[in-house]
């Protein structure tokens, strides 16, 4: 404990009680979710006009943060602070625009049973929890935050896990949230057990944000259960957005992860005013690594309502990811994308590196400027795929692997198909032709 926690801990409790800091029980108990609470425990006062303001937001969006979480705050200088700008509400949460939505992801429309998106061909999103330690004042589904209708049962989750088990098409499940690790052990050892049973499953990824927001959550008994299950493989993916939350107890916790034989994966959110910064990446990415955890994605900032302040231009993740390709170890850069807005998934964005193009050569450029040419292979023998493997010189030699077929564009390049190209439903010309076929 820093001295910053000690003085938060005597605020909390008294001078003699036992400290109870590192239990995440305690922390969770002792969660801020008011703003006289805030005043107090950092020893601030905010305007009247401000505290208001923060006030009337609380009505729409409620606040939670673990006293852990808020003392990594700086109180010289709290309005420009990371850590409280992630956490504290701001009035600008209240501004909605026309094209802002409360589900920008659609993820209640890729919805075959409660919990569970289905959105990719071969993995499902499934939704175990609806707390989270803190609520992250960029969330994406804060439409749900708080919400108490949306805390899942155990029929429900029931039903989710009979939903995968009915599905053999999917091989990946991710278990989020709310944040799946606020759940207690004995519950979380449930759910892998029976995830574990579904013989069409191959990995399990859990998203949690609890080494940022309250690390003590990490406890040897929680790693003994992760590690009881260890005959499927398990992938954690954690949300740091910034250098400063990576403290000893974030690290402390991370270690333990990565210790049970756990692989770490990070996915940062792009915050206007928090980390649109290059250096700051950079400096997170190599603090990620230097603590076993890869960098995965960095997100353009959900249409969410509520989050206007927050969203950055696609030219600032951009800008961040040309400073870090070729600049920094290819494992520390991590992949930049846009949720699609309606549910089209998650699509990456990167700078131009293919410049131009001939018959034979290709033209490219590198980080640094240069520009350089590719020269083709003078004779390429493509294989025509006429999805017969079993046949094939490639010998893919897979047992019982189901037929392959492809979709979207990937149909389009695909030997075997004769799709040759896509045509939105609402085209005009396609609905004239439609017409003109039926007289
Ligand atoms: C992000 C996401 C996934 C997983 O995507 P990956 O690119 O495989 O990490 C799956 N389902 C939904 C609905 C998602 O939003």
């Amino acid at each position: 404990m820093n001295s910053q926690q000690k003085e938060l801990h005597y605020k909390i409790e008294n001078r003699t009680s036992k400290k109870r800091w590192h239990d995440w029980k305690w922390q969770l108990a002792h969660s801020v979710r008011d703003i006289g609470t805030l005043q107090k425990l950092l020893g601030i006062t905010l305007s009247k006009k401000q505290a208001s303001r923060i006030k009337q937001t609380l009505s729409k969006f409620p606040m939670s943060v673990t006293p852990y979480y808020l003392s990594l705050i700086n109180i010289e200088d709290p309005e420009n602070d990371p850590v409280f700008k992630q956490s504290v509400p701001s009035i600008s949460e209240l501004t909605i625009n026309s094209y802002d939505m409360a589900d920008p992801l659609a993820e209640d429309k890729d919805k075959p049973v409660e919990g569970i998106t289905h959105r990719y061909p071969d993995r499902v999103l499934f939704l175990v929890s609806n707390t989270c330690s803190m609520y992250c004042r960029h969330c994406t589904r804060k439409r749900k935050v708080g919400d108490i209708d949306f805390i899942p049962t155990k029929a429900t989750i029931k039903k989710g896990i009979d939903y995968i088990k009915n599905t053999p098409a999917i091989r990946d499940i991710l278990l989020s949230g709310g944040d799946p690790f606020l759940l207690q052990d004995s519950y979380i050892d449930w759910i892998l057990t029976e995830l574990k049973k579904i013989p069409h499953i191959e990995i399990i990824r859990i998203g949690t944000r609890t080494p940022v927001v309250l690390p003590y959550r990490i406890t040897n008994q929680l790693i003994k259960v992760l590690k009881k299950h260890r005959d499927i493989p398990l992938w954690i993916n954690t949300h740091f957005n910034h250098p400063r939350e990576l403290t000893a107890s974030a690290r402390e916790a991370l270690a333990k992860l990565a210790d049970a034989g756990i692989p770490l994966g990070n996915q940062t959110v792009l915050l206007a005013g928090i980390n649109d910064c290059l250096r700051i990446m950079k400096t997170l990415v190599h603090k990620l690594v230097q603590n076993r955890v890869r960098p995965y994605y960095i997100y353009q900032c959900d249409m969410s309502e509520g989050l206007d302040h927050f969203r950055t231009p696609v030219g600032k993740g951009i800008e961040i990811i040309e400073g870090l390709i070729g600049h920094t170890s290819g494992l520390a850069v991590p992949t930049y994308v846009i949720d699609a807005p309606g549910g089209g998934g998650k699509i990456p964005v990167m700078p131009n590196y293919l410049i131009s193009w001939s018959t034979n050569k290709v033209i490219l450029r590198n980080y640094e400027g240069v520009i350089t040419t590719y020269k083709e292979p003078d004779s390429y023998e493509a294989i025509f795929c006429d999805r017969k493997c079993a046949g094939c010189r490639l010998q893919l030699q897979l047992e019982g692997a189901s037929e392959y077929k492809s979709t979207g564009i990937a149909n389009l390049i695909d030997d075997y198909d004769t799709t040759i190209s896509l045509t939105p439903k609402t085209n005009e010309r396609a609905k004239r032709r439609k017409k003109y076929a039926s007289r």
